[in-house]
């Protein structure tokens, strides 16, 4: 028979099974059965067990430490029910009664602790009918909320592209989403999404509307009533963060539906290729493009930057907005510094923002965002030496927030205390009882300073003293050899081994006097505490629009900075077709390279004769780097902000494409080659004539005949039919005959042969590279002499026997390339089956004509067709 806590226990239990149910047991948090089990070993905690009848397992945390282990529960997936008592015990009839308070789980939780600084926590949505998805995003401590919809269709990359750039730690859906199997699979592996379902009622479109209009207001909602599935994905969000809080989430104000045509679609595989965010070696941010531009000053710029590098602009009037404002600060250099200056003491009002309306905000927050206030007039002041619209815009839209400063200004302390049921978070003279308590319990402390002195006196004992414990208060102690000198009025509360302890009928006034007034204080300035941070939470639309006014301008700056120390250009950006760039760097690579300078190239890509650059060259050439600098150099110009080059002319790109290396994906259970084919398959079916492509061995994947078939198939269809910009580096010489159509150009990347070294020169040039290198690039990694000089001999032998069987080996052998006057795709036909037609040549000598019948004739036409 279970105890009446333990029934208590397992009915909340019963209504959370999936979730590790915190019972708050006194100053504990307890968990029981199978969820002691799980705590003891994820959170490395003793296992016990309560109820010596029936043996309960039970594991606990002491409430004050709970946060970190929620974190840590909730960094492993795990979900969390905090479980409090509501009522005082001491008032309890029977069991305490005990309610969940909150719900933590990935995408909710709101210990910033356990959050990212630099990178948003999102919660997503993805909500699946028939023939469209509605996605939603929305960052609890921030209040960003980001909703769209998506057109159903195979293979998904759209929608995982879309849930890649916000990637949320969790993510609701609805079921017909977990039927689609190969999708499901592929956001939890790609993304490491965790997965929260729910059943249809969930997504109902009433009950949505609802919710989103009493949060967002009725016109707000009105106008996006055609977006249904994204306000349905939206509802859900809301109703699971009021579920989850169990407060009113005043700070998510706004909420906002985007496009995805309003970016440039940077895809989950392009983003990274070109180590975007991350490197792709270990995922960090170091090495990465974002690594080189955040100089941000704070968390709330650090976010936005990324934001912006995931979402390059294709709107050239805010490209050129941005650019401006960069220039302006570029050129300033008193500008930048005033204004960095000032950027030191802003604090991440935004998730601040999040914390007062979460419940866990502190004095010290709202000094924190006092302490940032008092940094907008200044601000403001210095940026009225802006001209640039942006610039301008940020100095207008900047709300200095005074009435905010001052109430903080008259009321916190300058040094409070971290927990706010402490005494000291509220200033003198901010409220005339909180005064007069604290004057009484001065006067009372200093009246029995005095009285020590006192007693002292009037007794002659001169080692008496007046203590303070918990127990018994204020008290006299006398030590046992002085005992015949206590006076009568002294009564006796306590023995101790050598003195013994007194109280008087004075003594207990004043301690009585003292304990009321610091209750009296304690709770008095909570409730105060409480009242300026509900007041605060009325003003959360306008932290929040200095909030990110400070943000854009902190992004900026960083941009600006970046911009100027390593000697960037503005470049024009226009809508042209044309991409072309003088002496231009991979804004990694020239940081990061220790020992050789960086060698700058020009491009030139357009949509006339310059459309397909075929690139040759050795391996350790720079095919890569100077591919991917072009990409970046592209991104960052449709970013707004300048570019590693000497001079450069952007035409906007509506999306780049890459196919880079073997990005193996063995252990979804694909080859290298099926994962190459997927991207390439991606990018033919998506690109368009303002794409810009990135294509890095294609066709590497798989056999020689068949990789070079593949590549020169892929080149023709995108010279005929996509007219898409395209950088293409390949290992297949063969490639090179290609020049023949129109648009397609070769360069390759020049080496210098010493004896029998490569010297790599890095440069590019217009032409075909004659060789490949191989073995001198083996050498120079380090593979021991005996193999170098073996694969030489070995590879002379080869030459020698190609030379020999030249017309049987099929590689080099492009029939159709002699018609020089036509430039129809068709004419460039690579004669790879050469040794084929050769046996089927062999088959049709050996059959005798005089002897066949008509039916083995016929069936030996069938077989020679099969062949072909
Ligand atoms: P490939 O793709 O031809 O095999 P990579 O692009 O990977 O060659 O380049 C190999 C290395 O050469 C890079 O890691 C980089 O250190 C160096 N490198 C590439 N391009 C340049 C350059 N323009 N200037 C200086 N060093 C470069």
């Amino acid at each position: 028979m279970d105890t009446p806590m333990i029934q208590q226990y397992k009915e909340i239990k019963d209504k959370y099974r999936d979730y590790i149910v915190f019972f708050r047991l006194g100053d504990f948090y307890e968990m029981f059965f199978d969820d002691a089990y799980i705590c003891s070993k994820e959170l490395e905690i003793t296992l016990t067990s309560r109820d010596s009848d029936n043996k309960v397992p039970m594991a606990g945390v002491p409430y004050h430490a709970a946060d970190q282990y929620i974190a840590k529960l909730v960094a492993k997936g795990y979900k969390v029910v905090i479980c409090e008592q509501v009522e005082d015990p001491k008032l309890a009839k029977g069991i305490v009664k005990r309610e969940v308070v909150k719900i933590v789980t990935p995408g909710t939780i709101t210990d910033l602790n356990a959050l990212e600084e630099n990178k948003n926590n999102y919660l997503g949505c993805v909500f699946k009918n028939k023939h469209e998805f509605g996605l939603a995003f929305v960052d609890l401590m921030t209040g960003e909320f980001d909703i769209t919809n998506l057109k159903s269709s195979y293979p998904y990359h759209e929608i995982i592209n879309e849930v890649s750039r916000f990637s949320p730690r969790e993510c609701l859906a609805n079921h017909e989403l977990s039927q689609e199997k190969s999708l499901n699979r592929k956001l939890k592996e790609n993304l490491k999404l965790c997965f929260t379902f729910r059943d249809a009622t969930y997504f109902d479109e009433q009950s949505a509307l609802i919710l989103l209009m009493s949060q967002f207001g009725e016109e707000k909602i009105k106008k996006l009533e055609n977006r249904k599935p994204a306000l349905i994905a939206a509802g859900a969000c809301l109703r699971y963060l009021n579920e989850t809080q169990k407060l009113n989430l005043s700070h998510i104000n706004s909420i906002s539906f985007y496009e995805n045509h309003d970016f440039m679609v940077l895809d989950f595989i392009c983003s990274k290729n070109l180590e975007i965010t991350e490197n792709l070696r270990d995922r960090k941010k170091t090495g990465s493009l974002l690594w080189v531009m955040d100089k941000t000053s704070t968390a709330m710029g650090a976010r936005l930057l990324r934001k912006w590098l995931e979402q390059p602009l294709l709107d050239i009037l805010k490209i050129k907005q941005r650019q401006d404002a960069i220039e302006e600060l570029f050129n300033d250099f008193f500008l930048r510094s005033d204004l960095k200056e000032q950027l030191k003491n802003i604090y991440d009002i935004e998730r601040l923002s999040g914390k007062l309306v979460c419940g866990n905000a502190n004095a010290r927050d709202l000094l924190a965002i006092k302490n940032t206030i008092k940094s907008l007039p200044q601000i403001k002041h210095i940026l009225t030496r802006c001209n640039s619209k942006l610039l301008h815009q940020i100095y207008e839209q900047l709300d200095p927030l005074e009435d905010i400063c001052l109430l903080l200004e008259k009321s916190i302390f300058e040094d409070p205390p971290l927990t706010i049921k402490e005494a000291n978070v509220i200033k003198d003279g901010y409220n005339s009882e909180i005064d007069m308590l604290r004057k009484a319990s001065r006067e009372g402390k200093a009246w029995i300073a005095d009285l020590e002195r006192k007693e002292r006196e009037s007794t002659g004992i001169k080692s008496l003293k007046i203590g303070f414990n918990k127990v018994f208060g204020y008290y006299i102690e006398v030590t046992k050899s002085n005992l015949s000198m206590v006076p009568e009025n002294y009564i006796r509360k306590q023995t101790l081994a050598n003195a013994e302890r007194y109280i008087t009928e004075e003594l207990k006034e004043y301690e009585s006097l003292i304990l009321n007034a610091n209750e009296k204080l304690q709770e008095l300035e909570y409730n105060l505490f409480c009242e300026i941070r509900d007041q605060l939470i009325k003003e959360i639309p306008r932290l929040k629009q200095s909030a990110y006014n400070l943000s854009l301008l902190d992004v900026l700056l960083s941009l600006a900075e970046v911009s100027y120390s390593n000697n960037y250009i503005k470049p024009e950006v226009n809508l042209s077709d044309e991409i072309n760039i003088i002496d231009g760097r991979h804004p990694v690579v020239e940081l990061t390279q220790k020992e050789e300078l960086f060698i700058p190239n020009d491009t030139q890509i357009d949509c006339s004769d310059n459309l397909i650059s075929v690139i040759t060259g050795p391996n350790m050439a720079g095919k890569s780097t100077y591919m991917r600098q072009v990409a970046l150099i592209v991104l960052m110009a449709q970013i707004g902000c300048f570019i590693p080059a000497k001079k450069a002319k952007i035409g906007i790109v509506d999306r780049i494409f890459t196919r880079i290396g073997a990005s193996d994906n063995l252990a979804l259970g694909q080859s290298t080659f099926m994962v190459e084919m997927t991207e390439v398959a991606d990018i033919l079916n998506n690109a368009t004539n303002k794409s810009l492509l990135i294509l890095d061995e294609v066709g590497r994947g798989t056999s020689t005949f068949d990789g070079l078939s593949i590549a020169w198939a892929v080149i023709e269809y995108i010279q005929k039919n996509l007219k898409a910009k395209t950088l293409f580096a390949t290992h297949y010489h063969e490639l090179t005959a290609l020049k023949k159509l129109k648009g397609v150009k070769n360069y390759k990347i020049t080496v210098k042969e010493k004896g029998d070294d490569v010297i790599f020169l890095r440069k590019i040039v217009p032409g075909e590279a004659d060789k490949s290198y191989g073995i001198q690039v083996a050498k120079l990694a380090g593979v021991p002499n005996a193999v170098i000089n073996r694969a030489r001999k070995i590879l002379v032998d080869l030459e020698q026997n190609q030379t020999q069987t030249q017309g049987e080996l099929a590689i080099s052998h492009i029939a159709a390339c002699s018609d020089k006057s036509s430039q129809s795709t068709n004419e460039y036909q690579l004669n790879l089956s050469a040794l084929k037609n050769e046996e089927i040549i062999e088959q049709i000598k050996s059959v005798n004509i005089d002897t066949i019948t008509p039916l083995e004739a016929l069936n030996f036409l069938f077989s020679i067709k099969k062949q072909l």
